[in-house]
């Protein structure tokens, strides 16, 4: 008994986390504030999520539905996926931990990418599993580089497609070749957060992938383009054998009765998705050749965001920018903690933002060049 302690200690691992850091929401001495850095929509969640979100809330005193019956089936028709599969949560972040517990234990290894997700490395750390960081190539996501990393400890890959903070996403035939090279017993969890702003042609979230194999989950979100982020609601389609898994551990109530109906109205609202998904790519083109025109470097993005590059050399590096857009009330989201300190992560805005963001930024340069 000499090792032991004389207040608790948590599992091996915990103390090893680094705590995730959101998005600033403020700043200090402006009046307005331009909230750039956490990949919300500009648009807001559809009015029909928020009128059936207050319905719900008259009748908080009931437990939710555990089964989160009525919104999988939604799931279900909208996606054309069987509601069996489909496993919801308290965000999808709840899901992607609970993969990690399900899957992930002392002595095993997750996989994620150089700039991947940090919740993935807290998942597998939280676990009591190893991280193993996978280079990437460009900003992207490198297929060689992962199966490079897979051993018999392997227990889960974690990729973001998109993925963010990069915005890069990787086309199918790509997942699929990663997907063909896995061992059967890996876990390929396929993030698809910004999945409904993807729209090239040689992009899939992945759907068929899960549907045709044992070893492959998507996770979806409704925090970003449908704008529920503080309700927490995202959900999962697998395998069988990984829902009866998530199924078994999950909290019991992990979704709330406001979430799940908001959800399910949103999902009805295809037009409100329509116009945040137009409003998203305009934008998102439009402030990608701005940005540019002002000589910054912009990573080619799929989702609803920008990573926008910042040489130190040029004597006016990504924190002198952070902070002078800061002062001005436009809020972005620095990204050191991804890997990337030259960096800053910059979010598609209203018009408003949009404009002014770039503004500043052109101020900011200016000075740079004087
Ligand atoms: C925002 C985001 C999520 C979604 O998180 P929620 O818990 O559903 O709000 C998941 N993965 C990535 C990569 C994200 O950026």
């Amino acid at each position: 008994m000499s090792t032991a302690s004389t207040r608790p200690v948590p599992k091996p691992g915990v103390l090893a986390i680094d705590t995730y850091v959101p998005g600033r929401s403020g700043a200090t001495g402006v009046s307005k504030v331009y909230k750039l850095s956490s990949n919300e929509t500009p648009l807001g969640p559809s009015p029909a999520a928020l009128e059936a979100a207050r319905a719900a809330i008259n009748h908080i005193e009931a437990y939710p539905d555990g089964g989160v019956t009525r919104l999988r089936e939604a799931i279900g028709r909208r996606f054309g996926l069987d509601p069996a599969r489909i496993v919801c949560g308290a965000g999808s972040d709840d899901i992607l931990h609970l993969l990690a517990q399900a899957y992930v234990g002392p002595g095993d290894e997750g996989i994620l990418t150089e700039h991947g997700f940090l919740v993935y490395k807290i998942a597998i750390q939280a676990a009591g599993g190893t991280p193993v960081i996978a280079p990437e190539t460009n900003f992207t996501t490198d297929v060689d580089a992962i199966l490079a990393r897979v051993t018999e400890r392997t227990k889960i890959v974690y990729i973001a497609n998109p993925n963010n903070p990069t915005g890069t996403y990787l086309p199918f035939d790509e997942i699929k070749r990663l997907h063909a090279s896995l061992p059967g017993h890996v876990v390929l969890v396929l993030d698809g957060a910004y999945a409904e702003y993807a729209r090239a042609n040689d992009y899939s979230a992945g759907t068929e992938l899960v549907s045709e194999n044992e070893n492959v989950v998507l996770t979806r979100t409704f925090s970003k383009v449908y704008g529920l982020a503080a309700l927490r609601i995202g959900w999962a389609y697998g395998p069988a054998g990984i829902i009866d898994s998530l199924n078994r551990i999950r909290g019991p109530f992990n979704v709330n009765t406001p979430a799940s109906e908001a959800a399910i109205a949103s999902l009805a609202d295809e037009a409100h998705l329509a116009s945040s998904l137009t409003h998203n790519s305009e934008w998102l083109e439009w402030l990608t050749g701005s940005l540019k025109a002002l000589g910054l470097e912009v990573t080619p993005s799929a989702a609803n965001f920008l990573l926008v590059h910042f040489p130190p050399e040029t004597g006016k590096d990504a924190q002198a920018a952070d902070a002078f857009l800061a002062a001005r009330g436009v809020i972005v989201r620095a990204v050191a903690a991804y890997g990337l300190p030259h960096a800053l992560r910059i979010s598609v805005g209203t018009e408003e933002a949009n404009r002014l963001l770039v503004a500043t930024l052109a101020e900011f340069q200016g000075q740079v060049n004087d």
